[in-house]
């Protein structure tokens, strides 16, 4: 395979792929409506494209990290529903109000900033509430429930949703999942008739008891896994191909990279990739002679990363291919088949997430396919 892009390598996002992703989550979350979570550029793989190919397969609720991504999604799919995460942003409620944006609200300053905007257009502006039921991240603390109720009682104010996150739902057998799925029963008898949100991609995964009313997929409609030590059961999304620029042989006893840390045992053929930590391709992925790092694919082969990862350029050691000698131009596989999303963040002692949120390197994106089903 040969690259054409000036800028070397090609990520390469399959649509079809996120759509039939999102389409086999609705149908584990049958009963409950089933959002799309879309923040940090979807992932890594294009906001405008995924929101529209999610929307196709027939995604209608979307979340945001920041009112910024909101109109990214705004743009791309004009009758979406767009809640942002991160809650409203200190005198930013007319930006969400232009653009029919809803904050999840979770401090009382928020609150009171979103209802001061209602009353000053007499209008009930649509947001949602989030409470901390034990993530000491976003979120009203469960005391407060009570008196959220009666302030927005008292002005016949309604949110459209009550929410709260999961911190260990990657482990299903982890107790703090039923301590928090409890308390936000417990948050949700202030709120009758409210729909509720708990679950992420792991707690849809989990079970019904945990989906509610609403369940806020993202990782794995991107085919990262979400439940540790699972097969993980979603199609791969990406993948990433990047041009070998040199090949170049080397004696015994030569070291490789910054910082020489690792010494040739043999005579080697390596290879230099147009791919570095600058790419995503993180320094974690760096080998040496004590510890292995990660490995890329070429010419169907898994070879090892050998020396640190530099800001453009990682070497691999090929000498395995024998005569099987790439040429310059030629692509190196990063994310594909053999290896995936995970087996990368693994190799370089991360999660998925993190691999696919470094994918802003310089690269052409390149879509595949569309987010259109045969309907079912
Ligand atoms: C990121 C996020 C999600 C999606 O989590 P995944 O693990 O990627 O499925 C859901 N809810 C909230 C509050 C989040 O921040």
């Amino acid at each position: 395979m040969a690259l054409t892009s000036g800028l070397g390598g090609q990520l390469s996002i399959d649509l079809g792929a996120l759509a039939r992703n999102w389409r086999a989550l609705d149908k584990v979350s049958a009963g409950a409506l089933t959002g799309a979570v879309v923040k940090a550029d979807a992932y890594g793989t294009g906001i405008t494209m995924a929101s529209k190919a999610l929307h196709a397969a027939g995604a209608r609720f979307f979340f945001a990290a920041t009112p910024d991504e909101g109109m990214a999604v705004r743009a791309a799919v004009p009758d979406a529903h767009i809640f942002i995460l991160n809650g409203l942003y200190p005198g930013a409620a007319n930006l969400y109000v232009r653009q029919n944006l809803m904050p999840i609200i979770s401090s009382m300053a928020m609150l009171e900033e979103w209802l001061a905007k209602c009353t000053e257009r007499n209008e009930a502006y649509p947001s949602a509430f989030h409470f901390d039921t034990g993530m000491n991240r976003l979120g009203f603390r469960l005391n407060e429930a009570a008196q959220v109720r009666e302030r927005i009682q008292g002005l016949g104010y309604a949110p459209q949703m009550v929410m709260s996150h999961l911190a260990c739902a990657d482990q299903p057998s982890h107790e703090k999942n039923r301590t928090q799925l409890a308390l936000f029963g417990s948050v949700m008898t202030q709120f009758p008739g409210i729909p509720a949100s708990l679950a992420n991609s792991a707690g849809l995964m989990t079970g019904r008891d945990y989906h509610f009313q609403m369940v806020r997929p993202g990782i794995a409609l991107y085919g990262g896994r979400a439940v540790n030590g699972r097969k993980n059961p979603m199609a791969p999304v990406v993948t990433l191909h990047v041009p070998i620029v040199q090949v170049k042989e080397a004696r015994t006893g030569e070291t490789v990279g910054y910082g020489a840390n690792h010494s040739l045992a043999r005579d080697s053929r390596l290879a230099i990739l147009s791919h570095g930590y600058a790419d995503g391709f993180l320094r974690s992925l760096s080998g040496s002679n004590t510890r292995p790092g990660g490995k890329v694919v070429i010419r169907g082969k898994v070879c090892p990363v050998i020396g640190r990862v530099s800001m453009d350029q990682v070497t691999v050691d090929i000498t395995e291919l024998g005569p099987d000698i790439p040429n310059p131009g030629e692509a190196a596989e990063i994310l594909g088949d053999i290896i995936g999303v995970d087996e990368l963040a693994d190799a370089g002692g991360t999660i998925g997430y993190e691999i696919l949120t470094s994918l802003k390197g310089r690269y052409s994106r390149n879509y595949v396919g569309d987010g259109n089903l045969p309907p079912g």
